[in-house]
């Protein structure tokens, strides 16, 4: 089936209209009409090789909304007409370890990612900046009715959305806890609303003071400037809990001296450098510095429904497909408020 998309070619060209074939849906397959695709930091960071090995052509695009068109003969979960979604990963394994814990993210055969990866054929996948899409039953989620209601607002849950959600859950932030939120962008703001959702005490830490009175509406009881020193100097040792989505290289350190004893600092932002860690903050105190991808397919519908019955979704600004170079170039300024969503009906 022949697909409109906007693709990379190379790590250095712009994204720009280009067709494809997706595959005939199979027997388990859900084929859906892709309504808005949210603009996550990774887009970029994979369309311009900064983590290295990406392969092209690229069409981008992990947080995907749409509806349903046609579903395989074997399909017993979806038809015709429902609001569904797609995130991050199309398939696993289904049988290690990872798998069978409902941790597909990690199988350790290797997921296949909706883009930039290779399903086990070894078919180059291509991601949401399209207008289809044909994914198996397993890997497509469902969106309640408010959701539903609201695609743009509901298309970055699939990867800020669950990529917060899940170390936060994972950490077991909850009732009381005191929580930092690092970097305010896609991920920071889900998290943000996340952990004020979880009853935690939240710090947003930001670069940017144009942030400052959003960070405080969207559930912040404090934030912090990370570049006033005195500010930096007022919090240190007491944290539980931080989550980092930072999307460049930054002072890691500077952050773990915010915990208190036993405290964890857990990235999720990747950038395209190595950080530099000293000892001493982390043997102080007995921290721990940790990392998380994205969430299994399970806690992803678990996320989505959480974000359903607690009236959670993403602020966006929705965006023609046309303007999408422009918007990543305010993506890598920082000046996105706080998820750019492409309609896909605009391709
Ligand atoms: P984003 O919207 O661009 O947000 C990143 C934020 O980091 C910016 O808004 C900015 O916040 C802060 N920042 C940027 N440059 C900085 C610098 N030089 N120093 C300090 N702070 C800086 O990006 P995103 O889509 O949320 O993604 C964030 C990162 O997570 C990316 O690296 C992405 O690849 C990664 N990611 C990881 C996973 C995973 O599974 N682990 C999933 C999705 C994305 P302030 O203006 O508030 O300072
Ligand atoms: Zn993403
Ligand atoms: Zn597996």
């Amino acid at each position: 089936m022949t697909t409109r998309a906007w693709a990379a070619q190379s790590a250095t060209t712009p994204l720009a209209p280009w067709s494809f074939d997706r595959r005939a849906p199979g027997p388990t397959d859900v084929h859906l009409r892709i309504e808005y695709c949210g603009v996550c930091h990774s887009d970029i960071h994979q369309a311009r090789n900064e983590w290295g090995g990406s392969m092209y052509p690229m069409v981008p695009g992990h947080e995907i909304v749409g509806i349903v068109l046609a579903v395989g003969r074997e399909v017993g979960r979806f038809q015709p007409g429902d609001a569904v979604a797609v995130g991050c990963m199309v398939d696993s394994c289904r049988s290690c370890a990872n798998c069978r814990d409902g941790e597909e993210q990690y199988c350790l055969a290797g997921a296949t990612f909706t883009y930039n990866s290779r399903s086990k054929a070894g078919e180059l996948q291509q991601g949401g900046y399209s207008t289809e899409i044909v994914v198996d039953e397993a890997f497509v989620l469902r969106l309640g009715r408010m959701l539903a209601a609201n695609k743009p607002a509901a298309a970055p849950l699939l990867c800020a959305g669950i990529t917060t959600y899940s170390p936060l859950r994972h950490w077991g932030v909850s009732d009381g806890m005191r929580v930092g939120i690092v970097g305010l962008g896609g991920l920071g703001h889900m998290g943000l609303k996340f952990a004020h959702a979880f009853g935690a005490h939240v710090t947003q830490f930001t670069t940017s003071t144009s942030k400052v009175e959003d960070a405080k509406r969207l559930g912040a009881d404090e934030v912090v400037l990370s570049n006033d020193a005195a500010a930096m100097q007022k919090v240190q040792g007491s944290f539980d809990f931080i989550l980092d989505t930072v999307s460049a290289p930054h002072d890691l350190s500077a952050y773990a001296g915010l915990l208190r004893r036993d405290g964890a600092l857990v990235l999720v932002g990747v950038p395209d450098r190595p950080f530099e860690l000293p000892a001493f903050p982390l043997i102080m105190q007995r921290r721990s510095v940790g990392g998380s991808l994205i969430g299994g397919i399970a806690e992803t519908q678990e996320m989505l429904d959480f974000c359903e019955e607690h009236g959670i979704v993403s602020d966006v600004e929705v965006i023609p497909m046309a303007k999408v170079n422009e918007a990543w170039e305010r993506v890598v300024r920082s000046d996105v408020k706080y998820r750019f969503v492409i309609d896909c009906g605009t391709i």
